[in-house]
């Protein structure tokens, strides 16, 4: 082993890339042409593939082209011929070669999750192959063969991280279309499209998510005389009156009460945590808040007050179901727009 051969540590990257292409388009040759790989025909056949001397190559076609054996003594002749004592291809050389082709792979598929693990097992095993080449005494041809294998497996390993990195490109890109359409799809199965509140479909799912919590409530809102509204102003001006409950409704409960779109004119809220009297204090809060809205007619400059709403307030008792406390909530909402409207029940 010639100690001044050996690269520095800082070695271009080109020169590691280089020398790995060569020993891999140099196995091949040697496997193709059935030459011993001892280092003196690896060598040979190294600079072939790299190119530097043209009556090495020309003599190795010709040989080749006629089909003829190369004897060990003629590669030894062309060897003496053209390659130089300085440019001896050593084990030593062979050895960096087949390192730099393993750090290479490494990094080719070191920001992949695909065979990384198995790889790198691979990988540490031909490592200590290599160690052994020098400790044991290997010889050229069981050297031959673990660079065959390592090529090989180097080739698949190569493939499928590139049908991964595709297969995740095009994965990633589909996630992202279905992320887009299931958004939409939320939006419109969920929502209500004039008020923005979740709507009743998405208040059904949640009432009875929620049935197994220890303590909700449920209040139902219904907007007072709202058919007048329409009736007087407008349906138009009924959307903006919807639109400024909504908003208001939002701003006037609890972070962790939910606010639905019930129906029509009709809102449900669910508030998790409160007893019946932190519920009705909460409804009262909202039915307050209401009276103070002033919605304006646009086109007339009309102020419109006085909106006022009903509301019935309901407790989960244990095992109830959704529809029981609905209807709880429902008759006591009843019994507010019979006491005379824009309250709270129960009392
Ligand atoms: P009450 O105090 O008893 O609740 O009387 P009300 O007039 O509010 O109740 P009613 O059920 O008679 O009328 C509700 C009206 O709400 C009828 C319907 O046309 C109107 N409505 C329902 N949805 C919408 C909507 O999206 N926009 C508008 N502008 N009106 C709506
Ligand atoms: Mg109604
Ligand atoms: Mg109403």
């Amino acid at each position: 082993m010639t100690q001044n051969k050996r690269p520095a540590q800082n070695d271009s990257i080109n020169q590691i890339e280089q020398s790995f292409i060569t020993l891999k388009k140099t196995v091949p040759l040697l496997v193709k042409h059935k030459i011993s790989a001892i280092p003196t025909n690896y060598a040979l056949w190294y600079t072939y593939v790299s190119n530097e001397s043209s009556g090495l190559n020309q003599e190795l076609d010709t040989l080749v082209e006629q089909g003829k054996p190369l004897s060990e003594l003629k590669a030894k002749d062309l060897h003496r011929q053209y390659v130089s004592e300085n440019e001896n291809v050593t084990a030593w050389d062979l050895r960096q070669s087949i390192e730099s082709m393993l750090i290479e792979l490494s990094q080719t598929i070191k920001d992949t999750q695909s065979d990384s693990h198995s790889y790198k097992k691979t990988m540490d095993l031909h490592l200590d192959d290599l160690n052994r080449v020098e400790k044991e005494g290997w010889s050229v041809e069981e050297v031959l063969s673990l660079v065959r294998n390592m090529v090989s497996e180097a080739q698949n390993i190569r493939q499928s991280t590139i049908s991964f990195n595709s297969a995740l490109n095009n994965a990633e890109s589909e996630i992202a279309r279905l992320k887009v359409q299931l958004q939409e799809s939320q939006q419109e199965a969920l929502y209500d499209a004039l008020t923005g509140l979740c709507n009743r479909r998405y208040f059904d799912s949640e009432l009875q998510s929620k049935l197994a919590l220890e303590k909700l409530s449920l209040i139902l809102i219904d907007i007072d005389h709202f058919k007048k509204i329409n009736d007087t102003y407008g349906h138009q001006m009924g959307d903006l009156v919807l639109k400024a409950v909504a908003k208001k409704l939002q701003s006037s409960c609890r972070n962790d009460a939910q606010v639905f779109r019930y129906g029509g004119e009709e809102f449900a809220v669910l508030v998790p945590d409160a007893d019946i009297k932190q519920s009705r204090q909460i409804a009262d809060g909202m039915r307050r808040a209401i009276e103070k809205i002033s919605v304006k007619d646009r086109r007339s400059g009309q102020l419109l007050g006085d909106i006022t709403v009903s509301a019935g307030v309901s407790q989960l008792e244990p095992n109830e179901t959704t529809q029981n406390l609905i209807e709880r909530a429902d008759k006591l909402l009843y019994e507010a727009k019979r006491l005379g409207r824009n309250r709270v029940m129960p009392m």
